[in-house]
């Protein structure tokens, strides 16, 4: 068990945690969002931000310090958590960034490492080398090793009680990711950022977000609080945190705000185009859109980063709460609804239940179907991976029908669209006591046949009837050849 981080609570691969950051003498509850603060500009002081956002951990940049005379001098004196007036816990990055825009930075990870340790930072972060989306895997490969060579320098640097983070880099290459996460699992360092997944967020490729983050999750341990870095946007977040991301820090609050741009749930839009607020912050009903334009700029900058501020730290609860009411997946279908592309980015996590349904809970509230998408949820492949290790008596009735069982046949079981077939003992249990629409989709349908076929491909010996209701010929095309089928709309006509 990794000390510094405890599991409380999971659905999907979601969880509430509990981040122990022992330097700051904090327990941070994940999954926590990280406002970025900007030594040099305060849109929001972080008083403020715990204060009034209930902000339990922040990050800000000390390479930036570092590179600033009177900060860096005054951050020595007075240590950051004095600098920066903030009472929770305080993470630092370490010139990554800027090493990713500009190519080079004048501090290596021993230096920085140092000095974050030396300004009270509680979380540290070493200087690896954030590859961008789609280089050659050559380059990938070698720049992993690079950073690899960087999280043993960090093992070895002596850094007390500050955790320290391991980045997990590997650009779009799901192999080197996933050897990326076993191999930071390995490490002694406490918290892991998927890092360099920026640049496919501004592209809007969620799609192969979900990718790197689920095979840096197979790499990692399920203990390794995981921070999805540089992943600020609450329209994604219950997406990343059903992937099984726990940490996120936001830049974007500030620098969207800078734009006159207004975040929402469902994706970001212009001040200029809102007739109405669609939130009930403080500042949304404070102000009506017309006169949060007419404020002077710095003003208006300072209420549009609240606002953004308050719809993101409210999308953390409500996500927290999904979990713990074990709805999160229904939360994802949601917002996957907002944009075609975070469409792409939830069937691609469907791409990945077997991994999700590891940490998914046995049983939960109710599993609803909102979407053909819902067919594909992990409930349904631990349904079908459970059937393979039922008993099956010899003649089997499988009945979309709630009749009594037939004579002719030794047990009825009940076939229920996405989940398939089940035997009465199992019909009160989770998930097969979900809430379904009347009008089944076709996915529901080929997920319950292809539930019929598993079953009957684990009990080859078995004699199967299928009694459905006008399935279509492609659900049926998934029942197995030697099931002898009957259509009950056919038999009652
Ligand atoms: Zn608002």
């Amino acid at each position: 068990m990794r000390e510094c981080f405890e599991v409380q609570d999971t659905d999907a691969g979601g969880r509430i945690g509990d981040l122990t950051v022992p330097r700051a003498d904090v327990t941070v509850e994940t999954p926590a969002l990280l406002p970025v603060i900007n030594p040099n500009l305060d849109t929001i002081s972080p008083r403020r931000l715990a204060d009034e956002f209930g902000a339990e951990i922040l990050i800000t940049n000390s390479y930036i310090i570092h590179g600033d005379d009177n900060l860096r001098e005054r951050a020595r004196e007075q240590g950051l958590h004095e600098l920066l007036d903030f009472p929770g816990a305080i993470m630092t990055d370490s010139g990554s960034f800027q090493l990713s825009e500009y190519g080079e930075i004048d501090v290596t990870t021993e230096e920085i490492l140092a000095f974050q340790r030396e300004i009270g930072s509680d979380i540290a972060t070493p200087v690896d080398i954030p590859t961008p989306p789609d280089v050659p895997r050559d380059r990938a490969a070698a720049d992993l090793e690079t950073t690899q060579e960087r999280l043993a320098v960090a093992e070895d640097a002596d850094t007390g009680e500050m955790l320290v983070s391991a980045p997990v880099q590997g650009s779009t290459y799901p192999e080197l990711r996933e050897r990326a996460g076993r191999h930071a699992d390995e490490t002694d360092l406490d918290v892991f950022p998927v890092g360099a997944v920026v640049p496919l967020m501004n592209d809007y490729r969620y799609d192969d977000m979900v990718d790197v983050v689920a095979a840096a999750k197979r790499g990692l341990g399920g203990d390794a609080p995981v921070h999805l870095f540089g992943a600020g946007h609450p329209m994604m977040f219950a997406l990343a945190v059903a992937m099984g991301c726990d940490l996120f820090d936001s830049a974007a609050y500030a620098l969207y705000a800078r734009d006159d741009r207004y975040l929402t749930v469902r994706g970001t839009r212009a001040l200029e185009d809102l007739e109405y607020f669609p939130c009930s912050c403080a500042v949304c009903t404070a102000h009506s859109p017309d006169e949060l334009r007419a404020l002077p700029d710095d003003e208006r900058e300072s209420e549009l980063a609240a606002h953004n501020l308050h719809v993101t730290f409210a999308e953390i609860r409500r996500i927290k709460q999904a979990i713990r009411a074990g709805n999160l997946l229904e939360l994802v279908e949601q917002r996957a609804r907002a944009h075609p592309t975070m469409l792409d980015g939830y069937r691609t996590l469907l791409d990945h239940a077997a991994q999700l349904e590891r940490s998914d809970p046995v049983s939960k509230g109710a599993f609803f179907y909102t979407s053909h998408e819902s067919a594909r949820r992990p409930e349904v492949v631990r349904h079908h991976q459970r059937l393979e290790r039922l008993d099956v008596p010899d003649t089997l009735l499988l009945t979309v029908d709630r009749s009594a069982p037939d004579a002719e046949f030794d047990a009825a079981w009940r076939v229920e669209p996405p989940f398939g077939p089940f035997p009465r003992a199992l019909s009160k249990s989770y998930p097969l006591t979900a809430e379904v629409p009347d009008r089944t989709d076709r996915a529901a349908l080929e997920a319950a046949a292809d539930g019929v076929a598993r079953l009957v491909a684990a009990n080859p010996e078995a004699d199967v009837t299928l009694a459905h209701r006008e399935w279509p010929a492609d659900a049926l095309e998934r029942v197995p050849d030697d099931v002898e089928l009957v259509d009950l709309t056919a038999e009652r006509a």
